[in-house]
């Protein structure tokens, strides 16, 4: 199992960097990347905080620790900067919190987030257009399929979009809590109740998180 999207204390998830590592790695997952949301107040905070402790938590346990970034309602014209900057202080994953259908998120932030090649992850899409996620195809950016409540109103919709033209999907548990992890046959559930078949659930939980850890 990978899980490229959770929160910690350093926004509004309830564990330290170490607890994910450890309760992810009992899970047996082989990776899981911290994602805290961020804007242009806390970005810094985070991420210096963040990178160091990944560095040496992979010295120690038997999972990857990946730092990563959420960039949350940030106004648009505000993305690029802050997601550069994110890159440069050694973030290894790059969310961009997209236009889920449950929170108010500035309208045009998937379009916007798409464009930006350094963009790993359009997290939970809303209501995904055809162009964006021709875009996020030609970018090679991942859209998130969200084990969340709320968030996970959508899947079906991304799903059918991102098949249309081959995007590539992930699932993603957005934690927060202990109780949000989950197991990859659960992972497995969420990809098939999305619309997808056996085969392309296979392929979103296994093949398109190892090609995703090889590019980033
Ligand atoms: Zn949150
Ligand atoms: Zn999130």
């Amino acid at each position: 199992m990978f899980d490229f999207h959770v929160h910690s204390i350093f926004s509004d998830g309830e564990l330290i960097p170490a607890e994910i590592a450890q309760r992810c790695s009992i899970l047996g997952h082989k990776a899981v990347a911290i994602t805290d949301h961020a804007d242009k107040s806390n970005l810094e905070l985070i991420l210096s905080n963040l990178v160091p402790a990944c560095e040496d938590l992979n010295k120690y346990v038997d999972i990857e620790v990946l730092p990563g970034i959420e960039i949350t309602h940030s106004p648009i014209d505000m993305l690029e900067d802050l997601i550069k900057k994110s890159k440069k202080l050694g973030a290894k994953v790059i969310i961009v919190h997209g236009e889920t259908l449950v929170e108010p998120v500035p309208k045009g932030t998937n379009l916007a987030a798409v464009k930006i090649p350094e963009v790993d992850i359009l997290a939970h899409p809303g209501l995904l257009t055809v162009e964006e996620a021709e875009l996020a195809k030609e970018n090679g950016i991942f859209l998130e399929l969200s084990a969340r409540k709320g968030h996970c109103l959508s899947n079906g919709h991304v799903a059918m979009v991102a098949n249309e033209v081959k995007a590539d999907l992930l699932v993603n548990t957005d934690a927060h809590s202990p109780s949000d992890f989950i197991t990859e046959k659960e992972a497995y559930n969420v990809a098939r109740g999305s619309g997808l078949s056996e085969k392309n659930s296979g392929i979103v939980i296994s093949v398109n998180p190892q090609r995703f850890l090889k590019n980033i």
